[in-house]
């Protein structure tokens, strides 16, 4: 059961213990919708279909001029109910993503230049997030 005042969210299935499982967990949620959709920066809402926990997911690729190898990141993060209704129904910003979460923690898997993968947990919603 998710309970937003203890900090826990989600369940076994969708938001385990390691974040290189959380990420392989990913793949089985469902998409709930689209909120920004731009070349460099796609945020949408997941949904858990057993806990029914949503997540915000924010991806961000850094162009790099020079390389060509743009380092891309995703962010994921848990949201209380009345994140998740006001986020799907109006229109969003990337400032209104900026404040989500706090220290709320959230995943954070990155490929960086160089064939570098991250996957580790972060706090909140760090946009424009680089190496
Ligand atoms: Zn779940």
């Amino acid at each position: 059961m998710a309970d937003a005042s203890s900090g826990n969210f989600g369940c076994q299935r969708c938001w385990p213990v390691s974040p290189d499982d959380a990420w392989e967990a990913r793949a089985g949620l469902s998409h709930q919708a689209t909120l920004i959709d731009e070349s460099h920066l796609i945020a949408s809402v997941l949904g858990c279909p057993v806990c029914s926990q949503r997540f915000v997911s924010v991806f961000i690729e850094t162009v790099d001029w020079v390389g060509g190898d743009d380092p891309q990141c995703w962010v994921q993060l848990p949201l209380t109910p009345d994140e998740a209704e006001r986020l799907t129904r109006e229109p969003v910003t990337e400032a209104d993503l900026h404040g989500l979460g706090g220290g709320r923690r959230s995943l954070l898997k990155g490929f960086l230049r160089g064939g570098v993968e991250k996957c580790m947990w972060t706090k909140g919603l760090s946009i424009g997030w680089h190496d």
